[in-house]
């Protein structure tokens, strides 16, 4: 099927604008780590962000399209980091449903990933969206250099959202990139909070299991939201950092 050139210049424009405003809250880390998105009509084709470039300077025109085999069809000039290949692209292979695929090595996150057996508490009302819907890698083995990797976290993370990748970082996914965006930015807020309530050794209150159960799998408000989320991140750049479209 041949690529819808509207579809994927929104699809772009969302790609960067994610990237920008995760680098505004200080989940960029040096030039490496990876959004991506699967290209609208073409599930077997990726849109992300290119080596050796800050999330801070993404721009529409940088960002790259490529197979999961590692082939480069943008023309832009720009080339992906091999761990792309070796994460993003076998879970979109292995999982239609991780249309956007995050992974950052975002602070507060990261640091529950470091604990021994560290899970994210169900303590805190924003995050009851996906507490319910976090897997767990506790079989860490290095950095992700081959497609086995990636696949044995696609494995993992299955139906569920959020992979928290033992010694390593959290990777968040999402129907659309306005949706895993959102559930990244929640992410980080409910492990930093959790980081400061148990801070002093004080025991977290958790929310009834009932009202977890209460929480449909796939909330139509948190889909609704994070449609009006992402328009106002694009809003918002489109003002203060225009360039991110250019
Ligand atoms: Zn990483």
């Amino acid at each position: 099927m041949p690529i819808d050139d509207a579809a994927l210049r929104q699809a772009k424009v969302e790609l960067a604008a994610c990237l920008r405003w995760a680098a505004r809250q200080g989940f960029q880390s040096g030039v490496c780590n990876h959004f991506s998105v699967a290209v609208p009509g073409r599930p077997d084709l990726m849109l992300i962000n290119p080596e050796g470039y800050f999330w801070s300077e993404a721009r529409v025109s940088d960002l790259v399209v490529t197979t999961h085999d590692g082939e480069i069809l943008s023309s832009n000039g720009h080339t992906v980091e091999t761990t792309a290949f070796c994460i993003h692209a076998p879970i979109h292979r292995v999982l239609p449903h991780a249309v956007a695929v995050l992974h950052t090595h975002m602070h507060h996150a990261t640091a529950i990933c470091m604990r021994k057996g560290g899970v994210v508490a169900p303590s805190y009302l924003s995050a009851m969206s996906f507490y319910q819907r976090i897997a767990y890698d506790r079989g860490f083995d290095g950095p992700a250099l081959t497609p086995a990797e990636g696949e044995r976290l696609a494995k993992l993370l299955g139906d569920d959202f959020i992979l928290m990748m033992e010694n390593h970082g959290p990777l968040v996914v999402g129907a659309s990139l306005g949706e895993a965006l959102l559930r990244l930015l929640y992410l980080e807020d409910t492990c930093k909070m959790q980081l400061l309530a148990e801070a002093g050794g004080r025991e977290l209150q958790p929310i009834p299991t009932q009202l977890m159960a209460a929480i449909p799998k796939d909330v139509p408000r948190f889909k609704a939201y994070s449609k009006g989320f992402m328009a106002a991140v694009i809003r918002v750049l489109s003002r203060e950092e225009p360039d991110f479209l250019g």
